[in-house]
C-alpha cells in the first residue's frame, strides 16, 4: 500500500481521464492521495474530485505562495472564511517561492506565518512549498516549532544537512520524482535520513519520475519513487511502502 501525499489531480491536465488515473493508482496499491490547494478557485475543483472519489482522496486547504500578491489578505479571508477548515487534513500548500518573482516576499512571509497560526489553532499539519527560500522558510517557521506545529517539506529542496534540520524541527521530508533524475542530490539526502521521516509524493501533473520523465505525472507513478528509495537504502520495496505509509497516516491523522 502506498500514499501519494501531494497530487494536483484536480487540475485541467486530468479533465479527460481522471477515472483511468484513479484506476491506475488503485492497481499499483495507492491507498490515499492528498490534494493540496493553490488558491480560492481551486478549492471548488478539489471538492468535485473529493465528491467523485471520496475514499481515496483527502484535501488540504491553503493559499500557495505563488498566488500571494497585494491582495493576499483578501485571498486568505475568502479561503478561510468561505470553507470549514475542520474538513481538511492539512493547511497547504503554504510557504515561500522566490524562484520566479521576489516582489511579494514580505507578503509571502506574512501569509505563511498567518497560515501556520491557523494550523496550530486547528491542530493540523502544514504542507510547505519551499523554492529558493529555505532560510526564509526556517526564519518564519522556527518561532512556531515549540508550540508543536508539524508537517512536511514537500518536494524537499535541500541537502542532507538541511534535511536533518527539518527532521529536528519535527517535520517530514517529501520525496518525489526528482529523486530519480540524473545529477539529483536527493539520493544522498535519502541515504542520510531514516525512512521514518520520509513521505512519498508525486506533485502530479509535474515532476514525473524516470521512466516517465517528461510525461504527465500521476499518482500511480509514486511506485517508481518507492522503488528508487528501496534501491538506495537497500530496503525491500514492501518496507518502503509500509514505513512511508505509516508516516503519512501519522502526520495527516488518516
Ligand atoms: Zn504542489
Amino acid at each position: 500500500m502506498l500514499i501519494d501525499t501531494h497530487s494536483h489531480i484536480y487540475l485541467e491536465q486530468f479533465d479527460n481521464d481522471l477515472d483511468r488515473v484513479i484506476k491506475n493508482a488503485v492497481e499499483v496499491g495507492v491507498e490515499k492521495i492528498i490534494l493540496p490547494n493553490i488558491n480560492f478557485d481551486s478549492i471548488i475543483k478539489m471538492q468535485a474530485v473529493k465528491l467523485a472519489y471520496p475514499l481515496i482522496t483527502e484535501l488540504a486547504i491553503g493559499l500557495h505562495p505563488t498566488s500571494v500578491n497585494y491582495n493576499y489578505k483578501k485571498s486568505l479571508n475568502l479561503i478561510y472564511n468561505g470553507f470549514d477548515i475542520a474538513e481538511y487534513v492539512a493547511i497547504g500548500e503554504v510557504g515561500i517561492d522566490l524562484y520566479w518573482d521576489k516582489t511579494f516576499i514580505e507578503q509571502q512571509k506574512d501569509a505563511f506565518d498567518y497560515q501556520i497560526e491557523l494550523a496550530k489553532l486547528y491542530n493540523i499539519p502544514i504542507i510547505i512549498h519551499s523554492r529558493n527560500s529555505f532560510d526564509d522558510i526556517i526564519d518564519v517557521l522556527k518561532p512556531h516549532v515549540s508550540s508543536g506545529v508539524k508537517g512536511v517539506f514537500h518536494c524537499f529542496p535541500g541537502n542532507s544537512k538541511q534535511a536533518k534540520l527539518v527532521i529536528d524541527m519535527g517535520f517530514y521530508v517529501g520525496i518525489g520524482g526528482i529523486l530519480t533524475y540524473k545529477n539529483s542530490n536527493m539520493p544522498e539526502v535519502v541515504e542520510n535520513i531514516p525512512l521514518e521521516y520520509i513521505l512519498l509524493e508525486t506533485d502530479a501533473p509535474y515532476l514525473s519520475p524516470v521512466p516517465k520523465r517528461g510525461q504527465r505525472n500521476e499518482p500511480a507513478y509514486v511506485k517508481y519513487v518507492a522503488e528508487m528509495i528501496a534501491r538506495i537504502t537497500a530496503t525491500s520495496y514492501e518496507s518502503v511502502c509500509k514505513i512511508t505509509r505509516d508516516n503519512a497516516k501519522q502526520v495527516f491523522a488518516l
